[in-house]
């Protein structure tokens, strides 16, 4: 079976490919690999409030490119003290970071949310620095009107000096309870054992192998 991972980002990536490879005989690509070339429609793919909708939003796009199983991630971090947020808007929290197309990306775009979200923190004791990722995949069949939704959470607490250079996002910052490394000093092996990817895309996996048998 053919499954189109609907997403351009570099560090979502990696993670979602080494954790299908749980299911044989699943052939992952991309969207370069799929043949679906960037287009400025992609900026205003996710506007909802829920990771639901814009991960339904965002397969049931890039489906229509290809007619191929597509799943699209929507995920981000959820902070207790910022009453949530930046929750779905965590690609682009930062004011400077831009729209999808013409903002700032990669480690630029990193460095600007992260800085974002420990100046907003700047009263909050540690105490009260707790946060979640969320991940949310929305899984559409080549043949079917709405996805079914996986979805993993990851329990984290926001740090001010970063840690680590593994992950990618906000992974510096946010320490795993209870271990005392963040997301960015664990192993690729670490992180996919406890982060919301993991879960959501865990899931998709047992789903994938339970129709396969
Ligand atoms: P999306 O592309 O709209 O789903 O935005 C996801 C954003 O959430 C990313 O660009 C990161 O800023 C943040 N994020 C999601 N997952 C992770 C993670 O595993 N580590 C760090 N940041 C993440």
């Amino acid at each position: 079976m053919k499954l189109v991972v609907a997403t351009r980002s570099t560090g979502k990536m990696p993670e979602i490919r080494r954790i299908l490879l749980a299911v044989p005989d699943l052939e992952v690509l991309d969207l370069e690999q799929a043949g679906v070339a960037r287009d400025r429609a992609e900026a205003d793919l996710e506007p909802y409030d829920t990771f639901e909708r814009n991960a339904r939003s965002k397969a049931l796009y890039f489906r229509a490119r290809t007619g191929l199983p597509t799943v699209a991630d929507d995920s981000g971090i959820v902070v207790d003290a910022l009453g949530g947020a930046p929750g779905v808007h965590s690609k682009r929290f930062a004011p400077e970071a831009g729209r999808d197309g013409d903002g700032l990306e990669g480690a630029e775009l990193d460095l600007a949310n992260n800085r974002h979200l420990i100046a907003r923190l700047a009263d909050v004791p540690s105490e009260l620095r707790g946060a979640r990722y969320v991940c949310v995949a929305a899984f559409l069949d080549a043949d079917v009107a709405e996805p079914v939704y996986l979805r993993g959470e990851a329990e984290g607490i926001v740090v001010n000096e970063p840690r680590g250079s593994g992950g990618f996002g906000y992974d510096p910052h946010i320490l795993v309870p209870g271990v005392g490394r963040t997301y960015a000093e664990l192993s690729a092996e670490e992180k996919d054992a406890r982060s919301h990817r993991g879960a959501a895309f865990r899931q998709l996996a047992d789903l994938l192998l339970g129709r396969a048998e």
